[in-house]
């Protein structure tokens, strides 16, 4: 079975079902909380370069704003579809409350590849995409983002556009814009941080030194990038990096024995987080199929690319020497893969939690874009660690006093925290 048989939504479900049984949720906020609020689906006509016209198909969703502004990023991707972003909505609006912000869940997509777009017809994608969509989205009501395969380029046409239509500066709209330009210090780094900030705290409680750790990554995107360069940073070691190659889009395992070196191997990538076999090869790595990222005897595995990539399927590769795995994406572990883990005594930092880093500093750019006041780097770095450690804690401990999975203990207090503020609105 491969990925795509994975439907996310019926997954997101199925997890908040669960967390709703745990929680004795009555049957009113059930309904509201398994559906989105909203969601917003158009067509994006775009004049390619070779003078045609192509129709892409964009979607926004507001799974539930009951605590703040929908928050959540927008992806480009070839394979997107509208389950996927709804539960990636759904999913955010756990995250949001996990980490304590005052802010709710959504997400977007457009159905695109941008390997295979000029710029210019990415700018028509983005600033189509808020055209179709402005009067419902917004600073005080949807605040989108950057995800996979969109960054800050993308974020600022989205502005620009808005803030052409509706007459005004509102830096506010959107976060993950380019530093100088109302987007935050910290932010490009802060998801990749936020995760190896929860493993330094997950190494304590296991009573590992992280100098005595090596570690498997899957995925080479930012948010891969910079985790590698905190855990650098701790004194861990990355044997390996799995990705697709620029040039087949075929994915592959990097691996070097010694540990990889982020400098190097970032020269050799491209702005999505593709590398080259080639270029991989004179720089000395080994080269082995994509998803032996999951087999290499580490401690621990982050997966940083996509949704459903440790599956039942292929769970039984993950090596007898891991004791750790903090999701970096979103959504990459299978429910029957987590079981598998679980059984095996694997300790796994659920995606809502391990990866909270970027929105956290989102929320921290909209506070500095609202206010025009912008912070030093170290002091968005130190909130953020304030605010990822201090998310950690509150989940490692209701885990442990509940007896519960962290991913469980995640869902509850998240959800708790949601159906609360609907019934004290209410909502329900
Ligand atoms: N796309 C990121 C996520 O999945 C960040 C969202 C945001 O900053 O709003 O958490």
């Amino acid at each position: 079975m491969n990925s795509s048989a994975y439907n996310p939504f019926q997954i997101a479900r199925q997890q908040f079902d669960h967390a709703a049984d745990l929680l004795d949720l009555d049957q009113g906020t059930r309904e509201l909380l398994r559906n989105p609020l909203r969601e917003y689906h158009f067509s994006l006509p775009v004049k390619m370069d070779d003078g045609s016209t192509k129709i892409f198909r964009g979607f926004r969703v507001q799974h539930n704003d009951a605590r703040g502004p929908s928050k959540g990023g927008i992806r480009f991707h070839p394979q997107e579809t509208i389950d996927t972003v709804r539960a990636l909505a759904m999913w955010m609006t756990w995250k949001t409350a996990v980490a304590d912000l005052p802010l709710g869940g959504g997400k977007g997509g457009v159905i695109c590849d941008p390997h295979s777009l000029s710029m210019s017809e990415q700018e028509q994608i983005c600033r189509g995409w808020v055209r179709r969509i402005f009067h419902d989205i917004g600073p005080k009501s949807d605040v989108p983002a950057p995800d996979v395969m969109t960054s800050s380029q993308q974020m600022l046409w989205m502005l620009d556009e808005f803030e052409s239509l509706t007459g005004q500066h509102q830096p506010g709209f959107i976060t993950g814009k380019p530093v100088g330009l109302g987007g935050s210090l910290g932010r490009r780094e802060a998801t990749g941080y936020g995760v190896m900030i929860a493993v330094r705290e997950a190494l304590k409680e296991l009573e590992i030194r992280p100098q005595n750790t090596t570690a498997s990554f899957q995925g080479f995107g930012n948010v891969a990038q910079y985790a590698i360069e905190l855990y650098e940073q701790m004194g861990g070691t990355t044997l390996c990096v799995s990705c697709w190659d620029q040039e087949d889009g075929v994915s592959y395992a990097f691996y070097k024995k010694d540990g990889i070196k982020l400098r190097e191997l970032r020269e050799a990538t491209d702005p999505f987080g593709g590398i080259s076999k080639g270029k991989a090869k004179d720089l000395g790595y080994e080269i082995y199929p994509g998803e032996d990222w999951l087999k290499q005897p580490v401690d621990i595995l982050i997966p940083a690319a996509l949704e459903n990539q440790i599956t039942e399927e292929n769970v039984g590769m993950v090596g007898e020497t891991v004791r750790l795995i903090a999701e970096g994406a979103n959504g990459p572990t299978t429910p029957r893969a987590d079981h598998v883990l679980r059984e095996k005594s694997v300790f796994i930092i659920p995606d809502l939690l391990a990866n909270a880093g970027g929105v956290t500093c989102s929320y921290f750019e909209q506070v500095q874009s609202n206010m025009n006041y912008y912070w030093e780097k170290e002091e968005v770095l130190s909130k953020l660690d304030m605010k990822m450690t201090s998310a950690y804690l509150s989940v490692s401990q209701f885990a442990l006093k509940n007896e519960l999975s962290m991913r469980d203990a995640a869902h509850v207090i998240s959800v708790d925290r949601v159906a609360q503020a609907c019934r004290d609105r209410g909502w329900v």
